[in-house]
């Protein structure tokens, strides 16, 4: 086991930070690796598990106080995480009890909490647990629109049939550990320069179960558990974006030697739209109107989330103008309504001109009304009046 590095150190933070000052340093550095937004990169995992062991240990006085004495030896005797899965360093702690972990405090405030039933703290469960399994669950922003159920496939260990998970076979029996008399775990003391430091580890003989399989089961090799598939169902509600994610209870992996299973988190990925793209609960798309309409106004179909709609085109609208469809957007995830579509008029200009149209327009060219004034708004001003801000 490497020796883990300084938890202040981790942070960026000094010895004497306050509570408020540990959490903002958390955000930051858990915001930036979380894994979400850097899919696929073993580092940044391993530094947004480091950063929330870090903060873990930290925000809590009773496991700082022991920290800032004994260093990462005071954290040994289950003054870490409980035996939960957080009990190790650099072994147990895996990255799904570290999102646990960040989405209790920062998960997109308590509403999205309750929703997803995300209730319980990391260290609420013991025993005996599979791992958890994590799956992306990719979603067309039709489907985010009106809320859709997904039926998937899951790869996941389940429990062995042949000895009902118990890893032992048919007409034999589990004997207790001899190294630690059935309790899994092994105490050792240590001699540091900071006095005897007693430390608490998973016995290597039985590996915490703390029983021992003489004969054990063919079929899972004493596991208890053998690879398997279920089909889950998840209710995806309305309004999910990138990176959101549910917890469906005891669909991850079987513990090995009877127990509870792990859960699945299905993190949702929307795809991206052929013709809309999404910003935050907004939609926005393009739509190209001819020069006449732009001058003389109309009626146009533009393509809506829910459909083809009939917009009214203002006589006189000027190219880059954005009109705005109240309600047709992405339905809000926490609360009640929707927001819009941003229609982003695009003036089209006719590329291939016959003989009679060009006369037409060179005879409309010399008109005085068709010479645009001086002192035009910015770009930038016109954006940002046609946005409201
Ligand atoms: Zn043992
Ligand atoms: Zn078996």
């Amino acid at each position: 086991m490497t020796t883990p590095r300084d938890y202040y150190e981790i942070l960026g933070i000094g010895r004497e930070s306050g509570e408020a000052e540990i959490k903002s340093a958390y955000r930051k550095l858990a915001l930036k690796y979380h894994p979400d937004r850097n899919p696929n990169d073993k580092s940044a995992e391993d530094k947004f598990k480091e950063a929330t062991q870090a903060y873990e240990i930290l925000k809590n006085p009773d496991k700082r106080s022991s920290y800032d004495q004994f260093g990462h030896a005071g954290l040994g005797q289950g003054g870490g995480f409980g035996a939960g899965g957080f009990g190790g360093f650099g072994g147990g702690f895996d990255v799904s009890d570290a999102l646990r972990a960040f989405m209790r405090d920062f998960g997109g405030g308590s509403v999205f909490e309750d929703l997803f039933g995300m209730g319980g703290g990391a260290g609420s469960r013991r025993g005996n647990r599979g791992e958890d399994l994590r799956v992306t669950l990719k979603l067309t922003l039709e489907e985010i629109t009106s809320g859709v159920e997904k039926s998937i496939k899951v790869k996941r260990l389940v429990k062995c049939n042949d000895c009902s998970g118990s890893g032992v076979a048919a007409g034999s029996s589990k004997k207790t550990c001899g190294q630690c008399r059935g309790a899994g775990q092994v105490r050792r003391i240590s001699k540091t320069f900071l006095g005897t430091v007693q430390q608490i580890a998973t016995c290597d003989v039985c590996r915490g179960t703390g029983e021992i399989i003489s004969d054990p089961c063919r079929s899972c090799r004493g596991e208890g558990r053998i690879r398997g598939e279920s089909n889950v169902k998840v209710n995806v509600p309305a309004g999910v974006s990138s990176g959101n994610y549910m917890t469906i209870d005891g669909m991850g992996n079987m513990a090995a030697h009877g127990g509870e299973p792990g859960d699945l988190l299905a993190v949702f990925k929307e795809k991206e739209h052929d013709y809309f793209v999404r910003n935050g609960d907004h939609i926005i798309c393009e739509l190209s109107i001819s020069f006449t309409t732009a001058a003389l106004g109309g009626m146009v179909s533009v393509r809506t989330i829910d459909g083809e709609y009939e917009l009214k085109i203002p006589s006189g609208t000027q190219p880059g103008k954005v009109i705005k469809l109240k309600g047709k957007g992405i339905p809000h995830l926490n609360r009640h309504g929707r927001g819009d579509q941003l229609v982003h008029l695009v003036v089209w200009v006719p590329t291939r001109l016959s003989p009679d149209e060009k006369e037409i327009l060179n005879k409309l060219s010399e008109q005085e009304n068709m010479i645009p004034p001086k002192g035009n708004k910015s770009f930038f001003e016109k954006l940002r009046q046609s946005l409201g801000v």
